[in-house]
């Protein structure tokens, strides 16, 4: 049995079977096979090989290379795939072995690169990154099967990976799918938003989780505390079991506040929406008793299919929310492309610090006929409901202009074209950065509410990446200067008189929930699964004891005593399962 503690992401216990994938930066563990399933791997090799041949096959001819050094590459290339020799090696390895496939190319190949790096001649150490490439090659073929397999599955598994793109999430299939755990990642990284938006147990930034791991394995995946147990005894499995059920049983109580409306104990309304990204969760927002969506993450919309989506594909995704949601507000966020949101359109530049890059609204403002479909689609679908537009990642002013002003070109199209829409449709903005928090009393003269995503709010001011596990103990929203941005922010929005929500994820952590109405917010929006648990805190207290924490918490100068004295409020309204 082995334990091993990470940040935990998704609430829920799962405990299934393995089943491990591995994507981008490939570090194989080794895994062992029975005698029997020795010619199966080997035919899997023999497929893969063919396959990476085939593959540059292609590219060669489609994009007819002539440059001659890239044509050399592609050579050598070629030649090592072709080689018998190199291919015997492989399979020897696993007849003598008796590994894995993966583990076999990956184990063969890194010998012959580390060979070349240690030759004292400049041209033949550089080939070491070719046979890198290659057994980068060799190893998408050999685990796109794996993905195919997490597609067809037909038991109940746990995934452990080493990373999990926000599209390869969304794409698990729940009936099987009972939690995952990987190795890096971060609590407001994306693919955890989709744990909880699809209700899945995660926990994540597991250090060499991979390593411990093999698809024979019983994996515990405790998403409340941020454990993961590998092949448990006997004693733990029991005792993880009574905690699923007590855990299944704290859900089934919060069922009870579905038809309760959001109040405090002393009769302030609290207005709970959620955040979606596909359209049928809007169904999951009214099942949980959200009233509305307060953040439609739009980019998913790109991040599926090979093509760009039309005007009309986003059309029928907003009314078709629209038709769910029937006049509640929902708010569509434009497309918020970058960072770790990129589409497989490849329009998007390859960049050496993409969070500070070209993502979101910045990308919009020089992609304009893409920015202008999507705008063109919420503008018809505005007559709809009660749809409202946001603009992501402003940082100036300047960027809020030049967005308004193509919405206001967009609206003259439709009127030259008589297509209806909804003139008075409200424009809000995200207060993602420290620029705009510290100049939202001036945002707020051109918009018509504000919402505050935390998430990268907290990654920008304290300068720590959001989905990087070597930094994750520094990323918290507890740190005095995000809550003086955020503090600063319902001023502003206050004192202009616009609306104001908080959607990052810090709006459904149960240790902020008080503070954050303590400090005068009353809408909050989350991930529809966490609305009953944060109704649940909301009529359980009364304003005034938030602003008691609230101003308590202005009192203290560092993270830590702020977190325990939040956590011990919240654990007085919490089951420990929590
Ligand atoms: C945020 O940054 O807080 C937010 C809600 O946006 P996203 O998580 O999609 O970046
Ligand atoms: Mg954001």
């Amino acid at each position: 049995m082995e334990l091993r503690k990470g940040i935990a992401v998704s609430p829920g216990i799962a405990i299934a079977r393995a089943m491990v994938i591995d994507s981008k930066d490939y570090r194989i563990p080794r895994r062992s096979i029975m005698a029997s399933q020795r010619a199966g791997e080997i035919k899997r090799v023999r497929r893969a090989f063919a396959d990476a041949i085939r593959e540059l096959d292609q590219i060669e001819t489609a994009k007819r290379i002539e440059e001659g050094a890239i044509r050399d590459i592609f050579a050598v290339h070629m030649r090592f795939l072709r080689d018998k020799r190199f291919l015997k090696r492989v399979t020897d390895y696993i007849e003598k072995e008796l590994v894995t496939a993966e583990y076999a190319v990956s184990t063969i190949l890194r010998e012959i690169a580390s060979h070349f790096e240690k030759v004292d001649d400049v041209y033949i150490s550089e080939r070491a990154a070719d046979i890198y490439d290659i057994e980068r090659r060799l190893l998408t073929h050999l685990l796109g099967k794996v993905a195919e397999e997490v597609e067809h599955l037909r038991e109940e598994v746990v995934i452990v990976a080493h990373d999990l793109a926000p599209t390869q999430t969304a794409s698990f299939n729940k009936t099987f799918v009972k939690g995952f755990a990987t190795e890096r990642g971060g609590r407001t990284s994306h693919t955890a938003i989709i744990a909880r938006s699809l209700g899945i147990p995660a926990v994540v930034a597991l250090e060499d989780l991979m390593s411990c791991v093999t698809a024979q394995s019983t994996v515990i995946i405790d998403g409340n505390r941020g454990v993961v147990v590998i092949d448990p005894d006997e004693a733990t499995l029991e005792e993880y079991r009574a905690h699923a059920r007590r855990f299944t049983e704290f859900e089934h109580e919060l069922d009870g506040f579905r038809d309760i409306p959001a109040v405090t104990r002393d009769g302030v309304p609290i207005t709970l929406l959620g955040n979606v990204e596909f359209p049928d969760e809007a169904e999951v927002v009214l099942q949980k008793g959200g009233q509305g969506i307060g953040l439609y993450r739009t980019e998913f919309l790109y991040l599926y299919g090979g093509t760009e989506p039309t005007e009309d594909d986003h059309y029928h995704a907003y009314s078709e929310v629209a038709r769910l949601m029937n006049g509640k507000p929902i708010v569509i966020r434009t497309m918020d492309l970058g960072a770790d949101k990129v589409p497989h359109t490849n329009r998007h530049p390859q960049e050496a610090n993409p969070v500070l890059g070209l993502r979101s609204i910045r990308y919009c403002l020089q992609n304009l006929p893409l920015f202008k479909t999507q705008l063109r689609a919420i503008l018809r679908a505005s007559t709809l409901g009660d749809v409202r537009v946001m603009f992501p990642l402003i940082t100036t002013m300047q960027e809020l202009c030049q967005a308004k002003m193509i919405l206001r070109d967009v609206m003259e199209d439709l009127d030259e074209y008589g297509v209806p829409y909804n003139a008075q449709m409200p424009v809000g903005i995200m207060i993602e950065t420290p620029s705009s928090a510290l100049t939202a009393g001036l945002l707020a003269t051109e918009s018509d509410f504000f919402s505050i995503g935390t998430n990268d709010l907290i990654q920008y001011t304290l300068a720590v990446d959001r989905g990087n596990e070597h930094v994750s103990t520094m990323y918290s929203a507890a740190e005095p200067a995000v809550l003086y941005l955020i503090r600063s922010v319902i001023h502003d929005a206050n004192k202009a008189g616009i609306g104001l929500s908080v959607c990052g994820e810090m709006a459904s952590e149960p240790e902020f929930v008080m503070l954050l109405l303590g400090m005068g917010v009353r809408t909050l929006s989350m991930a529809p699964p966490l609305i009953p648990e944060v109704k649940k805190i909301v009529c359980s207290v009364t304003i005034e004891e938030c602003n008691l924490l609230a101003r308590k918490v202005a009192t203290l100068d560092s993270q830590r005593q702020i977190k325990n004295l939040l956590r011990d409020a919240a654990g007085r309204i919490l089951p420990v399962e929590y």
